[in-house]
This record gives C-alpha cells, structure tokens and sequence, in this order.
C-alpha cells in the first residue's frame, strides 16, 4: 500500500480557527497513527481575503500546537509550492486537458446573464442549476462572443463526466467517518473551474494540488462534503487515483449554532491571549468527535494518537463547551511546572513592576495564587496587593470587615505585636496561629475572623492567596504599613 499522506489546506482569510485546529489535529493523528506524512498547504487563490498576518497567525497557531507538518510552505518538500499562488502556472496545463477531452467547456455568459437565470429559478421556487447554455457553442459562435470583448470562465461538465466514470447520475463515495454517502449528480450544476481571469478556483485547484501532492486521504468538514462530489468527478475526468474521504461533524455552539465570534473566542491565537494553555486546547478539540477508550479525558497528543482510530470519530455535530474547555485548562494550569507557569504568566503581569519582585518572591507569589487559576489571565486580578505601598482597599472589606470594632482591636494589636516578630515563613506561620489563639482564648474571636481582620487590612481582599505567604513577600515594613493605616482610615 502507498504511503498515507494527508494534508490540512487552511485559507488565510482569517486567524486559525479551532474548528481548523482540530481538523489539523485528526489529520496529524491520522499521519501518526499509520507512519504517514502530514502536509500544510496554504489555499489562498482569493487574493482580496488572503493577507500575510493570517498565513503567519496560521502557521504560529499550528506550531503552538504541537501539530508540526512534514511538508509545507516553509519546510518545503517533493511536492511544493505548498502555496497555491504560486502555483498557478500549473493549472492551465489541466484545464486543458479537460476542454480536449470534452469534460469541460468555455462559458461566455455574462454576470448580469447568469443573474438573470438565478432569478428565473428563484421564481419558479427550483434549485438553481446552470442552464449549460454555452455547452454546444461552435468556434464561430465563440469567436463572435470574444469578438464582443467576452472572456470565457471554464465550466466542469458533470454530465459528461458522471456517464463516462458511472452507470447512473448517482455519485457514490464510502465517507471514512460518516460510510456510503451518495448524490444525484443532475442536482450539480457544471460549475467553474477557471474564472475569466484565469484564476482557478478552489474545487479545480484542490484537486490538483491533491492528486499532484499525493493525497491519499482527505480529511476535513462536513461542509465540504457538496464539494466532494465535484472533486470526485474532476479526479476521475483527469485519469487521477481518488483519494478516500472523511467528512467530520460539524463543531456547533452550546446553543446550536455555528460557533461564532459572540460566543466568545474562536481563533486559536484568540484562545491563547485569553490564557488558555494549547495542550489544553488541543487535548479539548481532540474530544470534540472523538471519546478515549479508557475514558481517561486528559491526554497529551501522542497518548491520543497511540488510541485514536478515524472509525471511530462520531459523524455527528460536537458541542463546544467553553466551561469544559476552563476546566481543562485549569488542570493543565495546574500541571505546569513551576518555572513554566513563571514564564508563562509574565504576559499578564506586565502591568505590575514584577522586577520589584526577587526571583523567590516571584516564585512564591506564583505558587500561593495558581491554585484558582482557570485562565492564565486570571492572574492579573489575582494579584495587585503584592506590589506597591499601598494597597486598594475592596468595599466588601471595609464594610464587612475593617469597619468592625472586632478588626480594629485585632488590628491594633497585630501592629503591637508584630512588629517584634521575626519575618520568615515558619516564625510566622507560628506566630499566626498563637496570634489566633490568644483572640480566641480572650475575646472568643473566632480563627477566621480574625485572619479576615489581617487580610483586608494587608490584601484590600476578603479572601486570597495564603496569608504567611503574602506576608513574607511583602516584608515586615510594608505589612505594617498597610495594617496601621486600615486602623486610620477605619470609621
Ligand atoms: N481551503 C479550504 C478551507 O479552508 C480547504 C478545504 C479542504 O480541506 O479541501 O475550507
């Protein structure tokens, strides 16, 4: 058997989309699984849609990934250009052989022409079809229309094609995911393969660059199953191997609806400055379709694609929940190792004088607040009393805590009595807990009460980070500090 080639062809009319992604991760696995080769082509024959910022946001986003390609624009390869613009001197050639063999014909109707039919079919309630008027036109009569200064487009006869390759206008293909689909090949209308301007378009330009790069299996969207069929046909016209198929289930919002910008982030890159991790992406997208057969959920990509099969993957439409994607990307905050998550958080600090911050102050400030981190974003607001003098404090804890008499008078004595206490991690974890003790025992103070006194004056908070540790990176000075001043500013 050949060698498995399978190739992901995102257009770079946009930044990578996770429903791409995750069509790039079943390619990558589907290359893994059987020793094949993994390809990136980038498809931007529509110059007006296509721009440099989204072919590097696609490649960035792909890498981030992990889902490294074996051939492509950049790396190169037997099979290159992997950029479709750069390929247009070889369709030609191709569109040529399908006007002489007859699978294809030139078509002088004019835009306002074939508008005309549209509306005629719209108003008659039937599905449009092109009426193949320019089928059977004679060299003479093509010559009087060029002569009025038409440019023809080149149109794909399917009728043609159907009856030379099949006994019926049935259109037949054994769909990897979804098994025997099937169309009735009168419902296609002979579409163009070669604009007037001797572009190619992407149903004849896919085809080649398939059959000329080897293709063996083309995985992808549903929404290209009505393009399938044409490319079937364009494959067969050309005397080239057809590649077999398999047509995911669409990735739908958790309200049904295609997935979109309201929903929240849909590009990769959009993902990623929210604070979502990309091994937590790309384990979330791998599961949109496809289940683990231990029902083990987490799983980085080699685990996946050591029990990934393509049988498998569900023809049907997945859900995508941002919630279990949160939760994913807390587990996988969570595993990182520390110096990692260091690196990682910077991005989201960048409003804090982190060089303030010694190395092991940096290191404990991480380790105290990652625990409730969902995103890595979330650490901005997780930590603004590490830095400065002074510190805001949160309505909540002036209301409900410093302007109680109970925190005044635990106030005022922490001061007293802290400012002889020795600042290192363990004393203080003592001198806390005796601190606790001695309110309990004298006043009936509850533990926790009292430490609400300590946080809101120290955090501006009602609740955070381990209070030793806050304490130990913000020093005995600024401690005390921001203590005395909550019993100043208190009513
Ligand atoms: N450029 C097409 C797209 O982005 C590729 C479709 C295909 O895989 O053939 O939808």
């Amino acid at each position: 058997m050949s060698e498995v080639r399978v190739r992901i062809a995102p257009s770079p009319s946009g930044n990578l989309h996770i429903g791409t992604a995750r069509t790039a991760l079943f390619n990558y696995l589907f290359a893994k699984k059987n020793n094949g080769k993994f390809v990136l082509r980038i498809e931007d024959t529509d110059a007006e849609r296509t721009s440099q910022e989204y072919v590097d946001n696609i490649f960035d986003s792909l890498k981030a990934l992990g889902l490294n390609w074996d051939e492509g624009p950049d790396v190169g390869g037997n099979y290159g250009p992997y950029t479709q613009s750069q390929r247009f001197d070889i369709y030609p050639k191709y569109v040529q052989q399908l006007l002489d063999s007859g699978y294809a014909y030139e078509c002088y109707c004019t835009p306002e022409e074939l508008e005309a039919e549209k509306e005629e079919a719209t108003a008659a309630k039937k599905a449009y079809v092109y009426s193949k008027k320019c089928e059977n036109l004679t060299e003479d009569e093509k010559a009087r229309l060029r002569a009025e200064g038409r440019k023809p487009a080149i149109r794909f006869n399917i009728a043609k094609a159907q009856a030379a390759f099949h006994d019926s206008s049935i259109l037949e293909f054994d769909d990897l995911v979804k098994g025997k689909l099937h169309v009735d090949t009168n419902l296609i209308g002979d579409f163009v393969i070669m604009k007037s301007n001797g572009a190619p378009t992407y149903n004849f330009a896919v085809v080649i660059d398939d059959a000329l790069m080897k293709i063996t299996h083309v995985i992808r969207g549903e929404d290209h199953i009505s393009n399938t069929y044409k490319q079937i046909l364009i494959f067969e016209a050309l005397g080239f191997e057809v590649p077999r198929f398999g047509h995911l289930g669409m990735i739908l919002a958790p309200d049904r609806s295609k997935l979109s910008k309201r929903h929240g982030a849909t590009a990769v890159s959009d993902f990623v400055k929210q604070g979502y991790l990309t091994d937590a992406l790309i384990n979330f997208v791998a599961l949109l379709g496809w289940a683990p057969s231990d029902g083990q959920e987490i799983k980085s990509v080699d685990e996946i694609a050591q029990d990934f099969r393509i049988s498998e993957i569900s023809s049907s439409n997945s859900i995508f929940e941002y919630d279990k994607l949160k939760w994913m990307n807390s587990h996988y905050i969570k595993m990182l190792p520390i110096e990692e998550l260091k690196e990682r958080l910077k991005p989201y600090l960048t409003q804090y004088p982190l060089n303030e911050l010694s190395d092991s102050q940096y290191t404990k400030m991480v380790e105290i607040t990652r625990e409730p981190l969902t995103l890595l974003s979330d650490i901005t607001n997780a930590v603004p009393y590490f830095f400065g003098k002074d510190v805001v404090i949160e309505p909540e804890a002036q209301t409900e805590t410093l302007n109680t008499e109970v925190a005044q008078n635990v106030l005022t004595d922490f001061v007293n009595k802290a400012v002889d206490w020795e600042w290192k991690e363990e004393n203080l974890h003592e001198k806390l807990a005796d601190f606790r003790a001695y309110w309990k025992e004298t006043a009936g103070i509850k533990p926790k009460v009292t430490m609400w006194a300590v946080r809101a004056a120290i955090t501006g908070r009602t609740c955070g980070a381990d209070m030793v540790g806050i304490l130990e990176i913000l020093g005995k000075e600024t401690s005390l500090y921001r203590a005395k001043k909550a019993i100043k500013v208190a009513v």
